[in-house]
Protein backbone atom coordinates (compact mmCIF):
# COMPACT_ATOMS: atom_id res chain seq x y z
CA UNK A 1 0.00 0.00 0.00
CA UNK A 2 0.73 3.30 -0.76
CA UNK A 3 2.02 5.53 2.52
CA UNK A 4 3.32 9.10 3.45
CA UNK A 5 4.46 10.14 6.89
CA UNK A 6 1.79 12.47 8.94
CA UNK A 7 2.94 16.21 7.93
CA UNK A 8 3.28 17.15 11.74
CA UNK A 9 5.53 14.97 11.99
CA UNK A 10 7.35 15.98 8.84
CA UNK A 11 7.82 19.37 10.21
CA UNK A 12 8.81 17.86 13.46
CA UNK A 13 11.51 16.30 11.47
CA UNK A 14 12.23 19.16 9.49
CA UNK A 15 12.74 21.56 12.38
CA UNK A 16 15.01 18.76 13.90
CA UNK A 17 17.14 18.57 10.57
CA UNK A 18 17.86 22.09 10.73
CA UNK A 19 19.04 22.63 14.02
CA UNK A 20 21.20 19.78 13.96
CA UNK A 21 22.33 19.26 9.94
CA UNK A 22 25.31 16.92 11.36
CA UNK A 23 23.43 14.47 13.56
CA UNK A 24 22.99 10.87 12.83
CA UNK A 25 19.52 9.21 11.86
CA UNK A 26 21.46 5.64 12.07
CA UNK A 27 18.22 5.19 14.48
CA UNK A 28 15.63 7.37 12.76
CA UNK A 29 12.44 5.51 11.28
CA UNK A 30 8.98 6.41 10.26
CA UNK A 31 7.38 3.37 8.76
CA UNK A 32 7.64 0.15 10.56
CA UNK A 33 9.65 -2.88 9.88
CA UNK A 34 8.33 -6.60 9.92
CA UNK A 35 8.87 -6.51 13.38
CA UNK A 36 6.33 -3.74 13.64
CA UNK A 37 3.59 -4.58 10.77
CA UNK A 38 2.88 -8.22 13.42
CA UNK A 39 2.20 -5.54 16.43
CA UNK A 40 0.09 -3.15 17.08
CA UNK A 41 1.88 0.55 16.28
CA UNK A 42 1.84 3.70 14.98
CA UNK A 43 4.56 3.17 12.74
CA UNK A 44 2.27 1.15 10.69
CA UNK A 45 0.24 2.66 8.19
CA UNK A 46 -3.14 2.34 9.84
CA UNK A 47 -4.94 5.31 9.29
CA UNK A 48 -6.23 5.11 5.52
CA UNK A 49 -6.96 8.25 3.44
CA UNK A 50 -7.80 7.78 -0.03
CA UNK A 51 -6.02 4.86 -0.70
CA UNK A 52 -2.60 5.98 1.02
CA UNK A 53 -1.84 5.19 4.50
CA UNK A 54 -0.93 7.47 7.09
CA UNK A 55 1.95 6.93 9.63
CA UNK A 56 1.77 8.63 12.59
CA UNK A 57 4.82 7.59 14.68
CA UNK A 58 8.46 8.53 13.84
CA UNK A 59 11.95 7.97 15.89
CA UNK A 60 14.62 10.21 16.28
CA UNK A 61 18.13 9.51 16.92
CA UNK A 62 19.66 10.43 20.09
CA UNK A 63 23.00 11.82 19.06
CA UNK A 64 24.03 14.43 21.54
CA UNK A 65 27.41 15.06 19.98
CA UNK A 66 25.82 16.48 16.83
CA UNK A 67 23.45 18.59 18.88
CA UNK A 68 20.14 16.40 18.49
CA UNK A 69 19.72 14.82 22.39
CA UNK A 70 16.78 13.18 22.68
CA UNK A 71 16.12 13.66 26.27
CA UNK A 72 16.45 17.07 25.32
CA UNK A 73 13.81 16.85 22.54
CA UNK A 74 11.36 14.83 24.85
CA UNK A 75 11.61 17.68 27.57
CA UNK A 76 10.69 20.31 25.50
CA UNK A 77 8.37 18.47 23.67
CA UNK A 78 6.74 17.23 27.12
CA UNK A 79 6.52 20.78 28.57
CA UNK A 80 4.85 22.70 25.51
CA UNK A 81 2.04 19.89 25.98
CA UNK A 82 1.00 20.04 22.55
CA UNK A 83 -2.06 18.44 21.90
CA UNK A 84 -0.47 16.79 18.69
CA UNK A 85 1.30 14.31 20.80
CA UNK A 86 -0.55 10.95 21.38
CA UNK A 87 2.56 9.47 23.43
CA UNK A 88 6.48 9.92 23.35
CA UNK A 89 8.81 6.82 24.48
CA UNK A 90 12.31 7.46 25.29
CA UNK A 91 15.10 5.75 27.44
CA UNK A 92 12.39 3.17 29.36
CA UNK A 93 9.86 5.45 30.47
CA UNK A 94 6.73 6.48 28.25
CA UNK A 95 4.22 9.78 28.55
CA UNK A 96 0.98 10.13 27.16
CA UNK A 97 -1.29 12.86 26.65
CA UNK A 98 -4.06 11.18 27.64
CA UNK A 99 -3.56 7.78 30.04
CA UNK A 100 -2.49 9.52 32.65
CA UNK A 101 -1.34 13.04 30.81
CA UNK A 102 2.32 13.85 30.74
CA UNK A 103 2.88 12.09 33.74
CA UNK A 104 6.34 9.83 32.80
CA UNK A 105 6.00 6.08 33.49
CA UNK A 106 8.09 2.80 33.27
CA UNK A 107 8.13 1.36 29.79
CA UNK A 108 8.54 -2.45 29.93
CA UNK A 109 8.40 -2.99 26.05
CA UNK A 110 11.00 -5.10 24.32
CA UNK A 111 13.19 -2.11 22.60
CA UNK A 112 14.36 0.30 25.81
CA UNK A 113 14.35 3.18 23.31
CA UNK A 114 17.96 4.28 24.33
CA UNK A 115 19.11 4.96 21.09
CA UNK A 116 16.13 7.01 19.58
CA UNK A 117 13.09 8.52 20.96
CA UNK A 118 9.45 7.47 19.46
CA UNK A 119 6.78 10.25 18.89
CA UNK A 120 3.32 9.18 18.14
CA UNK A 121 0.64 11.60 16.96
CA UNK A 122 -3.37 11.80 17.48
CA UNK A 123 -5.36 10.06 15.46
CA UNK A 124 -7.50 12.80 14.42
CA UNK A 125 -6.28 14.63 10.63
CA UNK A 126 -6.64 18.39 12.37
CA UNK A 127 -3.88 17.12 14.70
CA UNK A 128 -1.61 14.44 12.76
CA UNK A 129 -1.57 16.83 9.31
CA UNK A 130 -1.37 20.11 11.38
CA UNK A 131 1.40 22.15 9.64
CA UNK A 132 2.58 24.42 13.20
CA UNK A 133 6.16 25.15 14.09
CA UNK A 134 6.86 22.08 17.04
CA UNK A 135 8.46 24.05 20.42
CA UNK A 136 11.58 22.13 20.65
CA UNK A 137 15.00 22.59 22.19
CA UNK A 138 17.55 19.92 21.45
CA UNK A 139 20.50 21.44 23.79
ZN1 LIG B 1 9.14 4.15 17.27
Amino acid sequence: MAWRVADSLKILREQINQIAPNRSVSSDGTIGDAAHASRKSDHNPWIVENGIGVVTALDVTHDPMHGCDAQRLVDSLVSSKDSRVKYIIYNRKIISSTFKPWEWRPYEGVNPHIKHCHISVNGEKEKYDSALPWQINLT
